[in-house]
């Protein structure tokens, strides 16, 4: 008997044809695409998730707690420290990664028949979390240097009036963040057509001083929601842990669409073990923010066009063959991204190392 191919099951229409989701994952010597931390999980933080995961698997007979009461707990803590908003665990919901988090949001909020509205170029998952519930996806507009206006998206949102629409801040790949001003305006022209704000700050950790978390503006605004995510700042993206805060009535609605225990035991444990050590993995934050700043100031000496950055990556243009660029830096043993945006590449703050290595490689990409 012949193997049936993908195209003889009777898939759902639109997904014909379609690729999946996903950077390469090459062996490199220096992996600068995805935008996780590169520094390895410091010592100290291993033994402390090893230990906690080792308890939780004497436990893994049960089902884990549905509600991640614990975790929660912590993760209303941390982000309390974190921007100064004061958050209660009944504002926490998580999930496996802000992905997950995401899905959630669009299963209660929009689904078949309603619309979901983001600002290109952005994260270039949620047209596809937008497919994955059936959903419509709007493509809104920005300036031509990629910033937001707070009358232009207010505008675009009482224009299209999706269910919910999503700006990211700092956004990814062009890793500026979005004025404070933009989000109260996507919010007063949301409260008119029913539709719920998400702000997307899987970066905010990474943000320049003095810039305040969208979590600040929670407080007498039920229709926004702030993501977060484990897997940037906290070195945790293989731990698969994403998370948001939003008023409790907002949780209490995604608990109508999460699966039964969809947080593992295991997954609690290794992440409630790397919340207790936040001020340790947060001081490789600040080392990374400073290559993040480097990588600006030097592809900037080189004649390039980096984009301002308040995230652990960098845009940069000015490449006349962008593909033969990152072929180059592929060529070294190096690995960063590809943006959808002609002339442009993506590359991640790593290590000090990482940083020079590709910085040099760079350099003789262009002296060729
Ligand atoms: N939002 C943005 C803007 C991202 O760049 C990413 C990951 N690259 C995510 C969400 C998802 O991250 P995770 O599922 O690992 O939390």
């Amino acid at each position: 008997m012949t193997e049936p191919r993908l195209a003889d099951l009777p898939l759902r229409d639109e997904l014909r044809d379609q690729e999946p989701y996903g950077a390469p994952q090459l062996p490199v010597r220096t992996m600068l695409n995805v935008n996780e931390t590169t520094y390895d999980v410091p010592p100290d933080v291993v033994d402390a998730i090893a230990k906690e995961v080792r308890a939780a698997a004497a436990t893994l007979n049960r089902y884990p707690d549905r509600e991640f009461t614990v975790l929660r707990q912590k993760l209303a803590a941390y982000l309390t420290g974190e921007s100064g908003a004061e958050l209660n665990a009944d504002q926490i919901w998580a999930g496996n990664g802000s992905n997950e988090v995401m899905q959630h949001i669009l299963q209660a909020f929009a689904g078949p028949g309603r619309s979901v509205m983001s600002f290109p170029p952005t994260y270039s998952m949620y047209p596809l979390y937008a497919r994955g519930v059936y959903s419509d996806y709007i493509a809104g507009t920005r300036s031509a240097d990629f910033t937001q206006e707070p009358d232009d998206v207010a505008a675009q949102i009482r224009e299209d009036r999706p269910h919910v629409v999503i700006l990211c801040s700092p956004n990814n790949p062009t890793g500026t963040s979005l004025s404070l001003d933009v989000v109260e305006a996507a919010y007063d022209a949301a409260l008119e057509s029913d539709t719920m704000v998400v702000v997307d700050e899987a970066y905010g950790e990474f943000r320049q001083p003095g810039t305040r978390s969208a979590l600040t503006m929670l407080p007498g605004r039920p229709r926004l929601i702030v993501t977060r995510t484990m897997s940037k700042a906290f070195a945790l993206a293989g731990g698969r842990l994403g998370y948001l805060a939003a008023a409790p009535a907002v949780t209490d609605a995604l608990r109508l669409v999460r699966l039964p225990y969809h947080l593992s035991a295991i997954t609690q444990a290794a992440a409630t073990a790397a919340l207790d050590h936040a001020e340790t993995l947060m001081a490789n934050v600040q080392r990374i923010k400073v290559q993040r700043d480097r990588l600006v100031s030097e592809l900037n000496d080189m004649g390039l066009n980096p984009y301002p950055s308040d995230a652990n990556f960098v845009l940069f243009g000015g490449l006349q063959d962008a593909h033969a660029a990152w072929q180059h830096l592929l060529d070294d043993g190096i690995l960063i991204r590809e943006a959808a945006i002609t002339g442009h590449l993506r590359v991640t703050a790593g290590t000090e190392p990482e940083t020079t290595d590709f910085l040099n490689s760079m350099r003789s990409y262009l002296n060729g």
